[in-house]
């Protein structure tokens, strides 16, 4: 769904949508389960900086919910989250700070995102707003296992024989120092 500018201008658009999957694309990150609901209103917020400079922001406040699936942080298994949340964001048009360099960003300024042309795509928004929810670390359980870094196994489901081998540094000091003594 994209919301023009022009068309704001007459009047704020309200929208209530359920997104199938593949509607929006959230990468490798996340794998949307099942329906995206969406909704809330998109505004035009008319932003006087000189008499003769007015600069057109929209405003899109909502909500989305939907169920979403995430690799593992420790065995890679796909973890299943609900993920819901709201948002009240503020776009401004691109070419509106192009041309001022010189302004500072400040704090609240670094919340402020920017819209191509003369429209703002819905789908963009959600995207961005879903993958800023996820958790910064998934894991399947408080206590998983994770994989055997020599086999690959999964821990949780497969004891696998090289549980302590090798590859374990105090075993390869151990070998190393068997080795220097039976070469005397
Ligand atoms: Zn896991
Ligand atoms: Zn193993």
């Amino acid at each position: 769904m994209e919301f023009k500018v022009s068309e704001l201008e007459r009047e704020p658009i309200a929208f209530d949508l359920e997104l199938a999957p593949g509607a929006v694309d959230f990468g490798n990150e996340a794998e949307q389960q099942g329906m995206l609901a969406t909704s809330g209103e998109a505004e035009v917020l008319h932003e006087h900086r000189g008499p003769r400079d007015i600069v057109a922001d929209i405003r899109l406040r909502g909500r989305f919910a939907g169920k979403f699936q995430v690799p593992c942080a420790r065995c890679v298994e796909p973890v299943e989250i609900p993920l819901e949340a709201d948002f009240d964001l503020i776009f401004r048009p691109v070419a509106a700070d192009s041309d001022a360099p010189e302004r500072s960003i400040t704090a609240q300024e670094t919340e402020i995102g920017y819209y191509q042309k003369d429209s703002l795509v819905l789908e963009d928004v959600l995207r961005e707003q879903v993958l800023l929810s996820l958790p910064v670390r998934t894991l399947c359980k408080p206590d998983c296992k994770g994989l055997c870094p020599r086999c690959g196994e999964n821990r949780n489901s497969q004891v696998c024989s090289c549980e302590v081998g090798p590859s374990d540094p105090r075993w390869q000091a151990l070998a190393g120092l068997r080795g220097r003594i039976e070469s005397k």
